[in-house]
């Protein structure tokens, strides 16, 4: 199939001019290794008008959107791929508000579908960060108090960063989970999910990171006030500046997501021609999730 590139608007309203014309790419991808029934398993039928498949098994009619993140997207296909497209290409965050404005929806409507392409932009854990690695703490909300530090500070939301440099100390990838404390156990996750135990690890003098010398590849030294994780805190910079341009509170429930998709655009940056693709391929690929599931936050 021909994949869409590049981030020009105009071409791609010429590309996707209506609902079908979405609906048709969406069943290119969905079946782009043949049919097979959701229903019954089956890998026998036929395609009906361009986007839906008929199982010969058990007559089923399967669309492209079923089982996927674009299930029951009630305010058409053609807006849901301009805002997946918005999302991926801006390097700005977008609100609800701004996107439901634009787009003739309500701003909860806007909401949650946003909530969605967030979730396909979470990291799938299979590339983990494998050379030169930095991880560091820090907090975003509240009071900025210009500190330097690990911050216990209840109304933040603390997190950990884990930043992936070339040997030229360029940003290559980084990774940012929201954390509970600073405790070895809190920090143990984005470890196991995103850092490759071959990496060479840099952390600060923190006493958290101590037990997972046992499995990794670590180095504390002196933090200097952040002279020696220079790239690593121009990011989380970045992020606190990101997260503040988000014009509605983001919840502490919610903040991962957020970060999923500040590092999602960071690791892809090198392939913004086919960012917008990619991010449609998984949310055809993810399972669909729903409203209660977003705002629980359970099993995403
Ligand atoms: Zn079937």
């Amino acid at each position: 199939m021909e994949e869409f590139k590049g981030q020009n608007i105009l071409n791609l309203v010429k590309e996707f001019p209506n609902d079908d014309a979405c609906k048709a790419y969406l069943s290119k991808i969905k079946w782009m290794d043949g049919f097979k029934c959701s229903k019954c398993g089956s890998e026998k039928g036929c395609e009906k008008s361009g986007f839906t498949y008929h199982c010969y098994s058990c007559n089923h009619v399967e669309s492209a959107t079923a089982n996927t993140l674009f299930h029951k997207v009630k305010f058409g296909l053609q807006k849901a791929f301009l805002i997946v497209f918005e999302m991926t290409t801006s390097s700005k965050s977008l609100s609800s508000i701004q996107m439901g404005k634009r787009y003739g929806i309500s701003q909860t409507t806007a909401w949650f579908f946003m909530q969605k392409v967030r979730v396909a932009m979470k990291s799938s854990q299979k590339y983990p960060l494998s050379e030169i690695v930095h991880v560091d703490e820090f907090v975003v909300g509240g009071q900025e108090d210009g500190k330097q530090g690990r911050s216990y500070d209840t109304k933040k939301t603390k997190a950990v960063i884990a930043v992936e440099l070339t040997d030229k100390n360029k940003v290559k990838r980084v990774y940012v989970k929201a954390i509970d404390d600073y405790s070895a156990k809190s920090l143990t996750p984005i470890f196991e999910e995103h850092i490759s135990t071959s990496a060479k690890i840099f952390t600060d003098k923190w006493r958290g990171y101590s037990p997972l010398k046992k499995s990794y590849n670590i180095e504390q030294k002196q933090s200097e006030k952040g002279k020696n994780f220079k790239e690593l805190h121009i990011v989380i910079h970045q992020i606190k500046s990101w997260i503040r341009t988000v014009p509605s509170h983001v919840s502490k429930k919610h903040i991962q997501s957020y970060f999923d998709e500040f590092t999602f655009r960071i690791n892809r940056s090198i392939f913004k021609e086919t960012i917008f693709h990619k991010t449609i391929q998984r949310m055809i690929t993810a399972l669909p999730i729903y409203q209660y599931q977003i705002i629980q936050r359970l099993s995403i």
